[in-house]
């Protein structure tokens, strides 16, 4: 049951502009300026973010080419099953046709083991990380996909790179085929619309209930802590039960298997050590990281430091591996979250404290998705990482009983620390910086705990809204060299032989 003390959420002197925000595009993953321009344009309601819509689990290392297309094919794959028998019995084959981008840069994300995966009917929150090295290590190898009464042998050679370049409903455009022969039994086209998200032809959005307590701002938030003295976390369960429909157990259940997939994914990056996948040729750190602390002699602030920032690393590496990650808020970001999880962990924090604090780290980064961006092509890495680091921060709030004041002076201070952080990401891959800020990102989620909860939080002088604000209007004059272009900063800095 989620209990939080009631309380004044937002500090500050409360007069915070808006200017930003208002101007600021409404945020998507795949969003680009001209349809943040529109979006701007449009009133914007109260937020109807979802849980499931947030935190996405599939393998990294993108969440549109990667973690999209598992999802695709795990859905086909879902769909076949429930195929009339007949049907099934002529089946001889299965197709994945990868169009648009993901066909021009799929390799590199592999895009194509993933779909396999998906079709193999792993599903994306759960396929192990050996299955997903095994498919790419051996690309010739045939796997049985047993569909009902058929049992039918599929390759990595199933899932085509088709056209690059042609008249698409989506940049990012699949088609899945159950194949009798050259007759299509089954067929449907999918797209992979950005953050892990997936439609298809035919698709309407599935219909949501209104919020039990509607809130666009923080300060809007604030008026119900405050004047109905309502906890923090019950607050937001609640509205969670009212959009999604879904009951509270099931809303524990899926914040459970989150955080067991972040831990899962922390723990293998603390053994794993390799040269990540890719041109960069980088050497993963989280485990020697953890081997040398045994012996460190960096005493007890060091030693701190360290623990949280190789988890940061363990899966930041993972999720370049690409294993299965969690988006919070992105695939690049998704090393920050769950290295505060297994820090909060390793201090015996219980599991109803830690779901509260998964729930007040989803609040920051609704407020930040509906009023400025979670996207590095949008707002650059402070989006990002800026806003990972400031979920963290809630987070170890909330789970550490923090007042209410506390817990958004700290995700203020986190997002504030970040704003201006640029996206270079060098040679496109999310790798350089993007491992290592997730590393930064967590100590500094903890950095902002610590200050936000010595300060006198009465009297800080900045409050969250406005920073949210700085950070969207921020995004709306960086140079689009330093938005996921890898035509600025590091990118063409670093000189790759
Ligand atoms: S540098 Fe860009 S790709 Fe890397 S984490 Fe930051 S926003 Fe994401």
């Amino acid at each position: 049951m989620i209990a939080a003390s009631a309380g004044i959420f937002l500090a500050g002197c409360g007069g915070s502009t808006r200017q930003g925000a208002e101007t600021a595009a409404k945020s998507d993953t795949a969003g680009s300026a001209a349809a943040a321009s529109k979006a701007a344009e449009q009133p914007k309601g109260p937020i109807m973010t979802t849980l499931s819509e947030f935190y996405k689990m599939g393998p990294g290392p993108s969440s549109s080419h990667t973690m999209g297309p598992m999802r695709i094919t795990y859905d086909f794959y879902q769909r076949l099953t429930k195929l009339p028998e007949e049907q099934l019995k002529k089946a001889t084959g299965v197709k994945v046709h990868l169009f648009g981008s993901l066909s021009a840069t799929g390799k590199g994300h592999g895009t194509d083991r993933a779909s396999l995966a998906g079709l193999l009917g792993k599903s994306p929150a759960e396929c192990p990380p050996q299955f997903l090295d095994d498919l790419a290590k051996n690309p010739d190898q045939s796997y049985k996909l047993t569909i009902g009464p058929k049992t039918l042998d599929v390759t990595l050679k199933d899932v085509i790179f088709d056209e690059t370049k042609g008249n698409f409903y989506h940049p990012n455009t699949m088609t899945c085929k159950l194949l009798a022969g050259t007759e299509t039994l089954f067929e449907l086209e999918y797209y992979s619309v950005g953050g892990g998200f997936i439609e298809w032809k035919g698709y309407t959005a599935p219909e949501k209930g209104q919020p039990k307590y509607p809130f666009a701002h923080a300060s809007e938030l604030k008026k119900y802590l405050i004047d109905d003295q309502i906890p923090l976390g019950k607050l937001l369960l609640e509205n969670e039960m009212a959009i999604s429909g879904k009951s509270e157990k099931d809303i524990m259940l899926f914040l459970d298997q989150v955080a067991e997939v972040m831990i899962r994914g922390v723990e293998t990056g603390l053994t794993v050590e390799s040269v990540l996948p890719g041109p960069i040729k980088l050497h993963s750190k989280a485990a020697e990281m953890q081997r040398n602390l045994k012996n460190s002699n960096k005493g007890a602030a060091g030693k701190a430091i360290t623990q949280v920032a190789s988890y940061g690393f363990a899966m930041g590496e993972e999720n370049a591996r690409g294993h299965i990650i969690v988006t919070a808020p992105t695939a690049g970001s998704a090393g920050i979250i769950p290295a505060v999880l297994k820090s909060l962990r390793d201090l015996n924090i219980p599991i109803d404290k830690i779901r509260e604090g998964f729930l007040a780290a989803a609040a920051i980064g609704y407020l930040c998705k509906h009023n400025a961006t979670l996207s590095g092509a949008e707002g650059g890495c402070q989006a990002e990482v800026g806003v990972g680091s400031s979920m963290g921060a809630a987070m170890i709030s909330q789970a550490l009983g923090a007042h209410p004041k506390v817990v958004s002076n700290a995700a203020e201070s986190a997002l504030e620390a970040h704003l201006g952080m640029t996206c270079d990401p060098v040679a496109g891959y999310v790798q350089v910086p993007c491992i290592e800020r997730c590393a930064y990102g967590a100590v500094k989620s903890w950095t902002a705990f610590c200050i936000a909860s010595e300060e006198n939080p009465s009297v800080r002088r900045v409050d969250l809204d406005t920073t949210i604000s700085a950070m969207a209007l921020t995004a709306k004059e960086m140079n689009s060299k330093y938005k996921e272009t890898s035509e600025g900063g590091l990118a063409v800095s670093v000189v790759l032989c």
